[in-house]
């Protein structure tokens, strides 16, 4: 498998960064995992759209959506030259007008998942969780081939959290803060607790969905002597 992070910043980008969008390619399928704002460009450099077999929306935020709308305005110029293949769509149905809109998207085959749910696409396994985030959201881990990996979405402590942790190879996670900042009752994460989660499952993690507020200097300071990393938009990491 291998993992390349097309937009790594929430809920807004820096100046010529992305927004929540991941491209995972498994065996010879090509997973789009989120598309946020600034995704369908940044995923042109390395695939067409048309080559995208499955796209998982974790939730219904515009950091984690806002391209959807321009990639179905990409597959509705194709449809309209004769093009057919609809690239299959998870996603939570929680998600009021925009997600009703890719529900009714002509050019999307749909599946509405909850957590608990599990999934196949030819020989991958798709595993989803509930998240804890304002909207519904689903974590999700895939597997093929004995490696394991997994995506948090958006999320502050749960239980999901553990069986997202445990026997992955390699966990995306949701580092929106740093401990400072950081209380149990937020949307998010924070980075030092993806820290204590590795330790604890012994497993590494890419930390992503990052504030544009941190400086580098300071998220790298609280990676420092783990086996995590804070995301970096363009790089490719192998599972
Ligand atoms: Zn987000
Ligand atoms: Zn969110």
């Amino acid at each position: 498998m291998k993992l390349t992070v097309l937009g790594k910043y929430g809920p807004f980008p820096k100046n010529g960064g992305a927004t929540s969008s991941y491209l995972l390619q498994v065996a010879n399928k090509n997973i789009l995992l989120d598309v946020g704002a600034g995704a369908f460009s940044r995923l042109l450099h390395y695939i067409k759209p048309e080559d995208i077999d499955v796209i998982i929306l974790s939730h219904f935020h515009f950091d984690h959506t806002s391209d959807i709308g321009v990639l179905i305005y990409y597959f509705q110029s194709l449809f309209a030259k004769g093009y057919t293949k609809k690239p299959l769509v998870f996603c939570p149905e929680d998600g009021g007008a925009l997600a009703q809109t890719v529900i009714d998207c002509p050019y999307f085959d749909v599946n509405l998942v909850r957590g608990g749910e599990i999934s196949m696409v030819e020989d991958i396994d798709l595993d989803f969780y509930e998240m804890r985030h304002p909207v519904q959201s689903v974590g999700v881990k895939i597997s093929h081939g004995g490696k394991v990996f997994a995506y948090t979405g958006d999320t502050n402590t749960t239980v999901s959290l553990d069986d997202l942790f445990e026997g992955s190879d390699l966990v995306l996670a949701d580092g929106a803060f740093l401990q400072k900042d950081w209380n149990e009752n937020l949307p998010h994460l924070c980075v030092e607790r993806i820290v204590q989660l590795c330790n604890k499952y012994g497993n590494k993690s890419i930390i992503s969905h990052i504030n544009p507020k941190y400086s580098e200097e300071d998220l790298q300071k609280s990676v420092e002597n783990s086996t995590c990393e804070i995301a970096q938009e363009g790089k490719s990491y192998i599972i």
